[in-house]
């Protein structure tokens, strides 16, 4: 069990649903939310960033890391492997700030027993032909990666019924504004603002 002054949202989607987009433009657009970067085997795409879209290293380190008991939670889809640092995500809790976690199906099940009262989303696309046409123009993945990707849908999606929330992204904007709408709907709730209301009525 995690301490964790701050919000834990945790959001996943089929490949291809537009998660990153959704998700990148929340952590710049809201204050005092940060993206929990991942551990990854797999190689860079074009314009990621080592220590910003993910920690990427070889399989050894993964190894070691695993030996160590270093992650949260770790995956292996579309062949290579996935992990959420245990220390890097316990110092960022400790500080307080809200943090999104990025992750598969799998590993926010297993996300969920370490930390009950994370706020989960689940994202949508419209329809299966959006998908394979998004996972297609995105053009950052090869046809069997594709082919991987679609097939994994399928499996992704029946778990949504495990989520609190689900947005579907159809028009960009409007999933925008509905995503974005559950973080600061989940900040207002009371028990989170009862220290602020209580700082309020002290002045009275
Ligand atoms: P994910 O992170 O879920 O795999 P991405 O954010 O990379 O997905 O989005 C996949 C592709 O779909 C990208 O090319 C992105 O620009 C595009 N996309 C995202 N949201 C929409 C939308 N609402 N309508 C049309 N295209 C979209
Ligand atoms: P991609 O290769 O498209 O960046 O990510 C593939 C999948 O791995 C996505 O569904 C993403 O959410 C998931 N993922 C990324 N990091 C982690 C992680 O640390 N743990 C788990 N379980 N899944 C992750």
């Amino acid at each position: 069990m995690f301490h964790h002054p701050g919000n834990v949202f945790v959001v996943s989607a089929p490949s291809g649903a537009g998660k990153s987009t959704l998700v990148h433009r929340l952590v710049a657009s809201v204050p005092n939310l940060i993206f929990s970067i991942s551990f990854t085997t797999r190689k860079p795409r074009p314009g990621e960033v080592d220590g910003r879209d993910y920690f990427f290293v070889d399989d050894d380190r993964f190894d070691a890391m695993v030996r160590e008991d270093g992650f949260v939670e770790w995956v292996e889809v579309y062949g290579q492997r996935y992990g959420t640092g245990r220390t890097w995500l316990e110092g960022q809790l400790a500080s307080g700030v809200d943090i999104l976690l990025d992750i598969e199906t799998t590993g926010a099940l297993n996300l969920r027993h370490a930390i009950p009262d994370a706020h989960m989303i689940f994202i949508l696309p419209p329809s299966a032909a959006a998908l394979e046409q998004r996972l297609r123009g995105r053009g950052k993945d090869s046809d069997a990666q594709v082919a991987l990707r679609l097939k994994h849908a399928r499996h992704e999606m029946a778990l949504y019924h495990a989520y609190d929330y689900l947005v579907i992204n159809d028009d960009l904007e409007a999933a925008y504004r509905h995503f974005e709408s559950i973080v600061y709907a989940t900040r207002s709730q009371r028990e989170r603002m009862a220290p602020v209301a209580q700082r309020i009525l002290q002045g009275f």
